[in-house]
């Protein structure tokens, strides 16, 4: 086995010390030597005797040498420990920090933390542990790459450690996260609230990344071994501390980001019902348990059916039907909301093939898969997998994609639209598009959020706000649907004041794919199965499907980039 630099310093200091050895039996000896030796020297020099035993005058001699010897070994010895030492302690600091923040890391952090209930133990006082982390870290790195990532951790770590008090250690976990253990008076977890408060405020201020700016918010969570009541801290370990400060930061998550909360037990059941849920879409997704439904889209002045919006739902073999308002937000936290995304709309693609030509498909898509280049990319693939008429396709897409990048929701609301199909804005009202992100956007649809429209029959104020949207609808020429229409007295106020599409539990409960298949075979506008035609109609079908695809996939000479 070949020796580390470490080894091979210890032997050398090792062999040192019998150098040092060696140099003290040398002393001895000069002075045994030295003894007999010198007195004869000095008699010879006063001319009183015969001169020292030549023998003896080299043995002193080579005491001599040897002491020096000795003694120059010695000093680097000495030397050569001082250097180990400042080796070691720069070995010990990088093992124990973020090379990147220099805060502690996670091992560190939990030896740290440690020893801080340990001091608590003996002083009586309870600890607190706070976990930070920065809300949205992804979009940093995805929109401005992972230098800038890093810059942003950077800064963040030095706001952080400029509140905290100078004997408190910020450790940073892993990832976006950031954490600290801190003593604090029995009775005054107020105190570290508020630290905790002024924490989350410091990224109030937009982050400079170089050239750059970026702005995030902080979700912290906050857990202490404070009794609730009695004296004394509760006796919980600083593993247990430190779970549950993750278990607080993930209810702040949970809530809406950018706030902290302070740990109770009820938030243990609701992560373990969040683990439940996320192990459960992954199952499902491998399972395809998430199907379509449908919820019918009609001409509120003729009562004619023109469309469907596809709304998800989950069938849990355990919970039953699950309602999209469960799952789409943590399918968006896991990740998979693209593959989920895509196989629904990949069974929506086969169920609308069988409806009537002149019924349109309009699909939700999330935020995240507004963020995702490849997006309309991925689209026109499964057009084309299914041979779906991009015209008849229907993109929802929320208000808040607009505040997340606009820049990259123009160039993918143009590609949609280049590739034929329609992009609306859905809960219109709810969000914060201006009017200017209205008129350069150019979306084919507004739907009037539900909550304008249920609210119609109780309140003047909504029926002005309804006339005042569909003034704007009618200025930047976009049609509109309401969403939400439950009764006959909310329609026959929405006739008096537009022509709109309509859609709501008034025309019907969203509906799987076999019952609309019924309602549809009812009113005649179901196609005959793709099955049953012939071979020869199969084609003619296909390619007037392609036809469709092509042309909207080819150059236009007029067509809008951004
Ligand atoms: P949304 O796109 O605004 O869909 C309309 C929601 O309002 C649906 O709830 C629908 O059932 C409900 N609704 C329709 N008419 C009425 C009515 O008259 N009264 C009341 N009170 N509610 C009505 P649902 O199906 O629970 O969907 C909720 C939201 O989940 C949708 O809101 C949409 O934002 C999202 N979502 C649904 N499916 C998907 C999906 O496949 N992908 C993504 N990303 N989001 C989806
Ligand atoms: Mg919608
Ligand atoms: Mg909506």
């Amino acid at each position: 086995m070949s020796k580390t630099p470490d080894d091979k310093r210890l032997g050398k200091a090792e062999r040192d010390i019998v150098a040092l050895g060696i140099a003290t039996a040398a002393i001895i000896l000069f002075v045994g030597t030295g003894g007999a030796v010198l007195p004869d020297v000095m008699r010879s020099i006063w001319g009183q005797g015969e001169g020292p035993n030549l023998f003896l005058v080299n043995a002193l001699l080579l005491n001599i040498a040897l002491v020096i010897f000795g003694w120059r070994r010695y000093k680097e010895l000495t030397n050569e420990i001082a250097e180990r030492r400042v080796a070691q302690k720069t070995a010990q600091k990088l093992a124990a920090t973020d090379s990147l923040t220099d805060c502690l890391n996670r091992r560190s952090m939990a030896e740290f933390t440690a020893a801080v209930c340990q001091r608590g133990r003996l002083t009586g006082n309870p600890i607190a542990f706070v976990v930070i982390d920065i809300d949205n870290f992804k979009q940093i790195n995805d929109m401005h790459g992972h230098s800038k990532g890093d810059a942003a951790l950077i800064e963040i770590a030095n706001r952080l450690r400029a509140i905290l008090p100078n004997n408190v250690k910020l450790a940073r976990p892993g990832g976006d996260e950031f954490a600290f253990a801190m003593e604090v008076e029995i009775g005054d977890t107020s105190r570290v609230e508020e630290l905790v408060m002024r924490l989350c405020e410091s990224a109030n201020k937009p982050l400079e990344l170089g050239e750059v700016s970026a702005e995030t918010t902080l979700s912290a969570g906050i857990s202490t071994n404070s009794p609730l009541r009695g004296d004394g801290p509760d006796p919980i370990d600083a593993e247990t501390l430190i779970h549950r400060a993750d278990v607080a930061m993930y209810h702040s998550k949970k809530h809406g980001k950018n706030r902290y909360s302070l740990f109770e037990p009820a938030m243990e059941e609701e992560l373990r019902l969040r683990n439940e849920l996320e192990v459960g879409i992954r199952r499902g997704l491998e399972r395809r348990e998430f199907v379509p439904y449908y919820e019918q889209q009609v001409d509120i002045s003729t009562g004619e059916l023109v469309g469907f919006e596809m709304l998800a739902r989950w069938k849990s073999p355990q919970m039953g039907v699950v309602s999209p308002e469960i799952f789409i937000s943590i399918a968006e936290d896991i990740g998979v909301i693209g593959a989920l995304s895509e196989q629904l709309i990949e069974l929506a693609f086969q169920d609308a093939r069988e409806w009537d030509p002149s019924i349109t498909l309009s699909v939700n898509i999330s935020p995240v898969q507004m963020r995702d280049p490849w997006f309309s990319q991925k689209l026109l693939k499964l057009l084309v997998k299914h041979q779906f008429p991009p015209h008849r396709l229907e993109i929802e897409v929320t208000e808040s994609c607009l505040h997340d990048n606009i820049g990259m929701v123009r160039s993918m609301i143009a590609s949609l639209r280049n590739q034929g199909v329609k992009v609306s804005l859905d809960d219109f009202g709810t969000g914060y598009s201006s009017l200017s992100q209205l008129r350069t956007l150019k979306f084919d649809r507004l739907k009037i959020d539900r909550s304008f429209v249920s609210e119609l029959r109780d309140t003047e104020a909504n029926s002005k706000i309804i006339d005042a949207i569909v003034s704007l609808g009618n200025g930047l020429d976009m049609p509109i649907t309401a969403e939400g229409i439950e009764d006959e007295s909310v329609l026959d106020t929405l006739k008096s004041l537009g022509n709109f599409k309509g859609q709501g539990f008034h025309y019907g409960q969203p509906e799987d794919s076999d019952q609309v298949r019924a309602r549809l075979e009812k009113l005649g506008k179901l196609r005959v199965r793709r099955s049953k035609l012939s071979s020869d109609e199969q084609k003619a079908d296909s390619n007037v499907a392609q036809d469709d695809i092509l042309a909207a996939v080819e150059p236009k000479s007029n067509s809008t980039s951004g």
